[in-house]
């Protein structure tokens, strides 16, 4: 995947305020251009890049923060929670102090075509916060969290984890309504793609549940933005994966946190059975949280999981009143939960998953969103053609639905129909391991892709499944044009976020 999307004229633009030697950036040769000699970008350019760097810090106002330039520092911008595409070195990292800061990179950086990336954790797989010979912003410097308990909202910057932002509600009582699996990733990173979780099927997606953003734009702009100011960027900034601009400030809604959890996992022999099951809990609405899983079984093929949760504080619900009419095989699991070790009762298979170094391996992941009418035959046709060696020792498929209408931003694209199915392998490749490598899963999951794109499926775009320029229109569909001028207007310079690969 390239995402070169600088202009085919050799400009050499002349850096306001600093030293005599450096004329500017040279936006085709992506280098630092002196007097009389042009820096190189590629190998052995180590010293260009110091100076590029030295050139931006100088060029900058006094920050609140600082720019990291030492080759050491900028190597993990160069790669990311997918280890598929790496090398994409920045020439500086910006670890803000303030606001401030971003709006002064950013106008610096808009004339002279560098390129931007915000990072939050790195959680994506396909280089996406990544900016090759440009800065990326390391988001993770501005996280403050502020509760107001009498509104009902937590303000929130968006380098702030959601662990740390669950953990500031609950002393509030308090909790955002909706979570990923995973906690450890800011909220600018998932409210960028959407995030997505069992409690979607109730609230939407987080990004529905954002009453208001500051966004940085690609001028420098600070803007507030909501339903009511500026709609039309707060539209493109939910889920816009960052390219309208830098989300620095989000205003979330809590609910009230229940204290207990009691969660079921129902097993059924094959997809028609589990997803007859989930259309059921998901309508009647019997569950505050609703998954569900494919697990691989020693004998070969599959087995499917129901997994579903509600939330309680002194009476637990009544289990076959609950799940007594939902077909399952077998005895039904029941675990229960404190409310926090639920919602992060992913921790302890991470924690092991970075023991033995599995965390580490490539990460080729596919993530669709499925017309509901087409989801059974697709499903069950893929499942077929997968056996466990194909997604990994650690890897995970996920199958659950959201009513359609919960999702109600317009850049978080769904099929049409009254429920959607989020359908997710996340393999692991183990490194240099032939047909089990990330590059035969890439191929796989574009395969898979091409097939569901045919009748209307969307990805949901924290995967790795390489895509075409055509691929992105059919992606967006009738926000494509709202989306590509909303680019022009907010980014006219085109810097932000090229790791995204949408606007080239
Ligand atoms: C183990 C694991 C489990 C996951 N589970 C779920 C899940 O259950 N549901 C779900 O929805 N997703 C899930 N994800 C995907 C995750 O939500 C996305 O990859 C998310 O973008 C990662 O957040 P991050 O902070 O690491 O962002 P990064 O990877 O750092 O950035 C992601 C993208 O957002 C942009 N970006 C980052 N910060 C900002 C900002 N402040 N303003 C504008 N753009 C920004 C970046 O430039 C980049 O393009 C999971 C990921 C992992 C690794």
């Amino acid at each position: 995947m390239t995402h070169d999307r600088v202009p085919g004229r050799r400009s050499f633009l002349r850096a306001v305020g600093v030293g005599a030697a450096v004329v500017g950036f040279d936006a085709e040769a992506r280098a630092w251009a002196t007097e009389g000699s042009v820096e190189s970008s590629g190998a052995g350019a180590a010293a260009g890049s110091g100076a590029a760097a030295d050139t931006l810090a100088e060029a900058l106002p006094p920050l609140d923060g600082k720019l990291l330039t030492d080759p050491a520092a900028l190597a993990p911008y160069a790669d990311d929670f997918g280890h598929l595409v790496t090398g994409r070195t920045p020439r500086a990292v910006l670890l803000p102090g303030s606001v401030a800061d971003i709006r002064a990179l950013i106008r610096y950086c808009g004339p002279r075509r560098i390129e931007v990336a915000p990072r939050g954790q790195g959680h994506q797989c396909f280089g996406q916060a990544q900016a090759a010979a440009g800065v990326v912003v390391d988001m993770g410097t501005l996280a403050a969290i502020r509760v107001d308990p009498a509104a009902r909202t937590v303000e929130v910057q968006a380098g702030a984890v959601w662990s740390a932002v669950l953990d500031a509600c609950l002393v509030h009582g308090l909790t955002p309504p909706v979570f990923t699996d995973y906690i450890e990733l800011s909220v600018g990173g998932t409210l960028s793609a959407g995030g997505l979780g069992g409690a979607a099927q109730r609230y939407g997606a987080q990004v529905d549940t954002a009453v208001e953003l500051d966004v940085v734009t690609g001028t420098g702009e600070l803007v507030t933005c909501s339903p009511t100011r500026h709609p039309e960027l707060f539209d493109m900034a939910r889920s816009g994966l960052g390219q309208v601009g830098v989300i620095t400030r989000a205003v979330l809604k809590l609910v009230p946190a229940r204290s207990r959890v009691r969660k079921y996992t129902l097993t059924y022999s094959d997809v028609a059975a589990l997803t007859a099951a989930q259309r059921r809990a998901v309508r009647d609405g019997r569950f505050d949280w609703l998954e569900g899983a494919a697990a691989a079984l020693p004998t070969g093929g599959w087995q499917y999981q129901l997994e579903g949760a509600v939330y309680y504080d002194s009476t637990a619900p009544d289990d076959h009143a609950l799940i007594g009419d939902l077909g399952f095989q077998g005895t039904p699991e029941v675990a229960e939960f404190d409310y926090r070790g639920f919602v992060d009762d992913l921790a302890p298979a991470i924690a092991y998953l970075k023991s033995t170094g599995e965390w580490y391996d490539p990460h080729p992941w596919y993530d669709m969103l499925l017309p509901d009418s087409d989801t059974d035959a697709y499903v069950t046709a893929t499942m077929a053609g997968l056996g466990a060696a194909d997604i990994g020792a650690s890897g995970v498929i996920l199958l659950y639905p959201i009513p359609r209408a919960r999702l109600r931003a317009p850049l978080l694209r769904a099929p049409e129909g009254e429920l959607v199915f989020l359908f997710a392998i996340l393999r692991t490749a183990a490194p240099d391991s032939g047909a089990e490598s990330a590059d035969a899963m890439q191929a796989a999951n574009r395969a898979l892709y091409v097939e569901a794109q045919a009748f209307g499926g969307t990805i949901y775009p924290v995967d790795s499944i390489p895509m075409t320029a055509g691929d992105w229109r059919v992606q967006y569909g009738d926000q494509w044009a709202a989306f590509r001028a909303a680019k022009r207007r907010f980014d006219p310079h085109g810097i932000l976020t090229p790791g995204q690969g949408i606007f080239r």
